[in-house]
């Protein structure tokens, strides 16, 4: 999902293919040299996950040194013309095999993403590199000092970068295009703008009307929570859903993320603040879903480019299904809120279970996409992907960017940020990395989370039970088969086809939205007329 963030050099590295070799042998050759490329990234992201944990402040300098060098031997291998050839040599072998076997998946996937990585000259991904290293350190100064203006002829270049990085996929209908089939293979502007217009007309009017109610009391989550205790039951959490911390571990960070590298070793990361349970418990949710599919990846396509997880956006949608619609269910918390009441007795043990349950799923206008709900969620997450648009399209300048978002806050949420602290300089994300592609998978991982859990209902209808029991391994084990283990074998797409009998599709998610929220907010009927 991360576009290469490498120092790119010239040159062969693998050895050129000899006449005659069988296909298997050429097989085995194919996946030595894939391996290879997967173990040099896998040390270079054990580096990042360091510097994101451990490391002194002092070793930032050589860190990113150290990281360039390993990425840019990985990105050496990955377009070594040798790899081409043994790719192409091997092309017609795969078509023969049957499409759904893991050696056909392979070369066909393998090539894709050797015919897209060549395309791209070395030394865009050096300047890009570079840039964003740069744009990226700015901002960590600029944000908190609420200076856009410092980050204005930054984000002119990174504009710049990203069309210049479109063109190479030329022709294509829309700029953007490129950045979102990145993230999200088979997805283009037109099918993402079709899916968030028919998803903001279902969503304004449902917000509206839970806004017309009183707004639930979080109070309960805002007190003073000893740290140590929030980590140790967020942990427990993490073990029981079926994390397997043999083959992984939580450590605490800034930014929360997980990570991969290997099948055998899958980390997470969380961050604990004093004064809101719910940051530990829905960031450790979050990331332990993301780090069980990876875990459940079948091992037979470890240090393959099959082996991971196979778009953002369904990546999103197995973290989103374990931290919203188990993680933040009644019936997760008949079974957990009683434990969770005897480890904090002078903060929670006056508070009834439903005032917890509202407290953890409060609906409101807000102005930080990272805070907000489950129901005004999309709206952010719509309005970054418009002003994407805008601005790779031409029709935005950067420097009218802090009122365009004022203004597209307002229309979509009926609020505005103070100043651009909480405005457009909030996510990091066109800060550090090119502008297109970069917000719409956390939209479809919200849409695919309840269409993912409706199938997993339909064969078996127990699951809510048992999660009212704290057992999770019946809907663990069906992720696990239908999901999990395939990687990256299947597109998206048909992945969600296979799984749900379904092309991507709202209404699960907007039923579940209906559901859940008329009962919260005492709405009967009034949301599922729409
Ligand atoms: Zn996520």
């Amino acid at each position: 999902m991360r576009k290469p963030k490498l120092k790119a050099r010239q040159g062969p590295t693998a050895k050129p293919a000899r006449n005659r070799r069988s296909a298997e042998q050429m097989l085995v050759e194919l996946k030595r040299c894939l391996r290879e490329i997967s173990d040099l990234t896998a040390a270079g992201d054990i580096l990042t996950w360091d510097q994101a944990t451990y490391m002194p402040r002092g070793g930032a300098d050589a860190r990113a040194r150290q990281c360039a060098a390993l990425y840019g031997l990985a990105h050496e291998q990955a377009v070594a013309p040798a790899l081409g050839k043994l790719l192409d040599a091997l092309a017609h072998y795969g078509e023969r095999l049957p499409r759904d076997s893991d050696d056909a998946s392979l070369i066909r996937v393998a090539r894709r993403d050797f015919q897209k990585m060549i395309k791209i000259p070395p030394d865009h991904v050096t300047r890009a590199n570079a840039h964003g290293s740069a744009s990226y350190n700015t901002w960590t100064r600029a944000r908190p000092a609420n200076d856009f203006a410092a980050m204005v002829p930054y984000l002119e270049r990174t504009l710049d970068l990203s069309r210049e990085y479109s063109s190479y996929f030329a022709p294509y209908k829309h700029v953007a295009d490129p950045h979102i089939d990145d993230a999200d293979e088979g997805m283009s502007t037109a099918s993402i703008r079709k899916l968030f217009s028919e998803l903001k007309s279902q969503l304004v009017p449902m917000v509206g009307a839970i806004c017309e109610r009183p707004v639930a009391d979080d109070s309960s989550l805002r007190q003073a929570f000893p740290k140590a205790a929030q980590f140790e039951f967020a942990l427990n959490l993490a073990q029981r859903l079926g994390y397997d911390f043999n083959r992984g571990r939580l450590d605490l960070t800034h930014h929360p993320f997980s990570t991969r590298f290997s099948s055998g070793d899958v980390r997470i990361t969380s961050h604990v603040s004093e004064n809101n349970l719910g940051d530990v418990l829905f960031s450790t949710l979050h990331e332990a879903g993301h780090a069980m599919y990876e875990q459940g990846v079948s091992a037979t396509l470890d240090g393959t480019p099959l082996g991971k997880g196979v778009s953002a956006g369904i990546h999103e949608s197995q973290s989103r299904l374990w931290e919203n619609v188990i993680g933040r269910s009644r019936d997760f918390w008949e079974h957990f809120y009683p434990s969770l009441q005897r480890v904090f007795p002078e903060q929670l043990g006056s508070v009834p279970i439903t005032v917890f349950h509202r407290a953890i799923n409060k609906v409101a206008r807000s102005i930080i996409r990272t805070d907000a709900d489950e129901v005004t969620y999309n709206l952010h997450v719509m309005l970054r992907f418009n002003l994407e648009l805008q601005l790779l399209e031409g029709r935005l300048g950067v420097k009218d960017l802090p009122e365009a978002w004022r203004a597209a806050m307002r229309a979509h949420l009926d609020v505005a940020p103070d100043d651009d602290r909480d405005g457009c300089l909030q996510d990091v994300h066109w800060y550090s990395g090119y502008i297109g592609g970069r917000f719409q998978s956390y939209a479809i991982g919200n849409i695919l989370s309840a269409q993912f859990y409706g199938a997993a209902l339909q064969a078996h209808l127990d699951i809510p039970r048992e999660i009212a029991r704290g057992e999770f391994s019946t809907l663990h084990t069906w992720l696990r088969d239908n999901v999990y283990q395939h990687g990256s074998k299947f597109a998206p797409n048909d992945l969600i086809e296979r799984v749900t009998d379904a092309a991507m599709s709202m209404t699960p998610y907007l039923g579940y939205l209906r559901e859940k929220y008329a009962a919260l907010y005492w709405l009967p009927g009034s949301l599922s007329a729409r």
